[in-house]
């Protein structure tokens, strides 16, 4: 945030300043889903609807997630929150009591650890190295749990890393999960973001006593290109979705009419627009990804999805730029900023020191001009 906000008086006040902070798609959500947005306001559709969402959107998430993943749900067991956010919010709050653990993969998503303590319940962080594709192994995992372990929080592709895992490692996380009575946050949200031609496999699709245990969550802000629509739902056991939706009727109702009817349009709509936008990121990706690993000093593994990239700068620590000694990725992050003007996210917030995150969710024109600014930046360091 401190990156951030300096980032944005540096524009304020005129300056040329390049930003990699964003988590959001830099295309604008497609016509026809604005169209159907438009076409709900003029038909009035403009009341209130059942807490956990209309009909209509309940059903298009089903048989999206049938099409995508191959897995069934019935309406009575999703529910439509404002955000992918606010759904892990609304799971953690029914599964968690005080005192209980969930486990966090690091390098995480910074809101998983602040919502589980919002809970009452403790995050227990098991680290993937980057020497492991930024990926956990089963044992990991299973050295982790306590009989107060309540949950996992999986995030697959990763923010911030862009890992993937795929079906066989994701087979060996879950069965542990099982095992051990274990349930499964799957926060899917990046999942039709895989490059290389891999395919997406979606936690529930790994057999019933995986999908029993998993309450999965999805939504079109990052899909299509929706951030600001406030989009999300998750999908469970319905005793499970009861008691979420019952906490969302109380908390804060349903969520925007106007935007369920745009997200069941782009959930029931042609998909050929991701597609689109997801080749637009392989490109992105590929093209930083060369450049970076070309630059003296720092480097990064490809990520296969989403659309971070974690640098490593482990090697300038203790060097100096501009007479400032580099001790931590947030002196570099800030360094950057001020003197090569481009703005990226401290790893320290994801629980990754050492590492600063990317996000070529911006043009292609902006990544060239932050690599070469990388790389005079570098060129600067003694
Ligand atoms: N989950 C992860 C891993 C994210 O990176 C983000 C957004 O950055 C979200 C959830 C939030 O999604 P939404 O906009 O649907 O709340």
């Amino acid at each position: 945030m401190a990156i951030d906000s300096l980032a944005k008086q540096m524009k304020a006040d005129g300056i040329d300043v390049v930003g990699f902070g964003a988590g959001e798609p830099d295309f604008n959500t497609p016509d026809e889903i604005k169209a159907a947005g438009i076409r709900a306001i003029e038909e009035n559709n403009t009341r209130y609807t059942p807490a956990s969402g209309l009909p209509g959107i309940k059903k298009a998430v089903c048989e999206r997630v049938k099409a995508d993943f191959h897995v069934e749900y019935e309406p009575s067991q999703v529910m439509v929150a404002a955000g992918a956010k606010h759904c892990v919010y609304v799971a953690l709050r029914a599964l968690v009591n005080p005192g209980d653990e969930v486990i966090v993969p690091a390098p995480y998503w910074v809101s998983y650890i602040e919502l589980v303590r919002m809970m009452g319940g403790v995050p227990v962080v098991v680290t993937a190295e980057e020497s492991a594709g930024f990926k956990i192994t089963a044992q990991q995992l299973r050295d982790a749990i306590t009989p107060k372990t309540k949950a996992m929080i999986l995030n697959n592709p990763s923010n911030p890393t862009g890992m993937v895992y795929n079906g066989e490692e994701l087979k060996a996380l879950v069965d542990v999960c099982v095992e051990n009575d274990l349930y499964i946050i799957a926060d899917e949200i990046y999942s039709c973001l895989l490059y290389d031609g891999l395919k997406f496999t979606s936690v529930a699709s790994l057999g019933e006593e995986v999908k029993k245990r998993t309450i999965l969550i999805n939504g079109v802000s990052k899909a299509y290109a929706m951030t600001g629509w406030r989009i999300g739902y998750a999908l469970a056991e319905p005793e499970i979705i009861k008691v979420m939706s019952n906490y969302l009727s109380h908390c804060a109702g349903s969520c925007c009419t106007i935007s369920q009817k745009a997200a069941e349009a782009a959930l029931s709509g042609s998909q050929e627009k991701i597609e689109t936008m997801r080749q637009a990121f392989e490109e992105r990706r590929n093209y930083l990804v060369e450049r970076m690993n070309q630059v003296e000093g720092v480097s990064c593994i490809k990520p296969e999805g989403a659309f971070y990239v974690m640098m490593n700068m482990e090697k300038l620590v203790g060097r100096t730029v501009h007479g400032q000694v580099i001790h931590t990725c947030d002196d570099f992050s800030q360094a950057f900023l001020k003197y090569g003007l481009v703005a990226t996210v401290p790893g320290t917030a994801f629980g990754a020191p050492n590492f600063v995150r990317w996000s070529y969710a911006t043009s292609m024109e902006n990544i060239k001009k932050g690599m070469d600014r990388l790389e005079a930046f570098l060129k600067e360091f003694q």
